[in-house]
């Protein structure tokens, strides 16, 4: 096996591999490896068939709203396959006193949704006379001053669907920098919002994207002709005269340019041999899916899901109507729901049996909608990788890792849970290394967009 590449890229997730894409469009001539750990490539990203149903262990789709993923989808064909599920033409629901409420799909909506009182909707007009605090804060700090407790229900719903996260618990500065800094130059969100909107016509919602295969067919389509050296976990790495030396399960390889595409956990132990980080590890989420296929018998609502905040004591964060988003997800007559346990919140219901996971389930599903007896088909998915959860500690990481990639020419940090968690932020990550690596320069601190949050 050849020793020295002019790249390697640890890790072969989206990260890995969308990074190795960009690099491919960039910089033709060089010569690129992926070392992969497991004997697979995708990493979270993994689809699940069986008895006709399609279903997903880790991402269940992305949004169409970043242009580096539409930018893959175009360059490698996918473009022509993906299935769209336009959030414009779904509801979305919030569990609110025992009942599916479906949230308001625009801003004028929310002038008439039940899920506010007319005080708390007054109220979140305070932001416009709130000063911005200059210190980092915990979301549900955050949203309680600026639009008043009222919100925070809806806030939870938010980041359970995104983070499985714990809203008094994550950073606003690291997960809505965007938000963050439009507040701080407009003294007020809304203001900001509107001073934005005046700039730019906005176009109508985005649409979540997968595959009739499922989300494993952009792994199987960006893994074609990259060389990944799969079984090969990075165990120790030396950097010395500008070269990079690999210690791996398969041998030693060298390079001059690392890219370290790991979830954050994965990456700590192994920058820790260059210089000690200010945090050994970060939380991390995990959630289960459990699978649901019954008879079309099953009056599921009209959408793509519900979400249920903390407040409602619901044993499931939530469900998607995965049958409405996507055809072919269920066999004809058939509905498919996978539901989804545990989160920051809650591991210890990660501990109980099958059994007990899909009784307690279907129980609390059962309560807010209409179900068959019995499902006709039902598999829990454990899947290993947890969403990175960006925590008070987090900006104190963002800065360490910026001090070791400037004083380690050549090292490039991106992957789960350091810009970002979604696969969006996954590609926006990889475009920039690769053109950092092909500049011969850090990659860039990011002047972080304004990121929409959609349920
Ligand atoms: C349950 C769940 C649901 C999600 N839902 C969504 C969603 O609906 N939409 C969305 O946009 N995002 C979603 N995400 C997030 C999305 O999956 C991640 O953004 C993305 O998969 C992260 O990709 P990555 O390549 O950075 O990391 P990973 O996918 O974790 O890949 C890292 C790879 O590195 C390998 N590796 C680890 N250590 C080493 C080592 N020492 N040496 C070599 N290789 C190593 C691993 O085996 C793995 O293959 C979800 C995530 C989870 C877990």
């Amino acid at each position: 096996m050849k020793q020295n590449y002019d790249i390697i890229i640890i890790g072969s997730g989206i990260s890995g591999l969308a990074t190795a894409h960009f690099l491919r469009k960039l910089k033709p001539d060089a010569q690129v490896l992926l070392l992969e750990k497991g004997d697979r490539a995708g990493g979270a990203i993994k689809s699940f068939r069986q008895n006709g149903f399609l279903a997903e262990w880790g991402p269940h789709g992305f949004l169409d709203n970043v242009p580096e993923s539409r930018e893959i989808l175009r360059d490698t064909g996918l473009d022509k396959e993906a299935q769209q599920a336009p959030l414009g033409d779904f509801y979305r629901y919030v569990c609110h006193q025992g009942k599916l409420v479906a949230l308001p799909q625009k801003p004028r909506k929310l002038l008439t949704t039940p899920l506010l009182t007319i005080s708390e909707k007054l109220r979140i007009l305070g932001d416009f006379w709130i000063k911005p605090k200059k210190e980092d804060q915990t979301i549900g700090a955050w949203a309680a001053r600026r639009f008043g407790k009222g919100v925070l229900p809806l806030v939870d719903a938010a980041l359970t669907g995104t983070f499985a996260g714990d809203y008094q618990r994550l950073s606003i500065d690291s997960v809505m920098p965007g938000l963050r800094r439009l507040e701080i130059e407009h003294g007020s969100v809304l203001r900001g919002l509107k001073q934005k909107a005046k700039n730019k016509k906005s176009g109508p919602l985005p649409a979540m994207n997968n595959f009739p295969q499922g989300l494993e067919r952009l792994v199987e389509v960006l893994t074609k002709d990259k060389e990944i050296v799969f079984n090969c976990p990075l165990n120790l790495l030396k950097y010395h005269d500008d070269i990079w030396q690999l210690t791996t399960d398969q041998g030693n390889f060298t390079t001059s340019s690392l890219v370290m595409a790991l979830p954050v956990n994965g990456a700590l132990p192994l920058l820790s041999q260059l210089e000690p980080p200010p945090l050994a590890q970060i939380p991390v989420a995990r959630i289960f899916n459990v699978v649901m296929g019954f008879t079309d018998q099953a009056q599921v609502p009209y959408g793509f899901g519900y979400l249920a905040p903390e407040n409602e004591n619901r044993f499931t964060l939530g469900a998607m109507f995965s049958s409405h988003m996507f055809p072919n997800r269920a066999p004809d007559g058939h509905v498919l729901l996978e539901a989804l346990v545990g989160g920051r919140r809650h591991p210890e219901k990660l501990k109980l049996s099958d059994e007990e996971i899909i009784s307690k389930v279907y129980a609390d599903l059962s309560q807010l909608i209409k179900l068959p007896e019995q499902p006709v088909f039902v598999k829990v998915l454990r899947p290993e990788s947890g969403i990175p959860q960006l925590e008070m500690e987090h900006p104190r990481l963002l800065n360490w890792r910026r001090g070791i990639e400037k004083n380690y020419h050549g090292l490039h940090i991106l992957g789960f849970g350091w810009d970002g968690i979604s696969i969006n932020d996954m590609t926006k990550s990889a475009r920039q290394a690769a053109e950092a690596i092909v500049a011969g320069r850090v990659s860039p601190p990011e002047n972080a967009p304004v990121k929409p949050v959609y349920f």
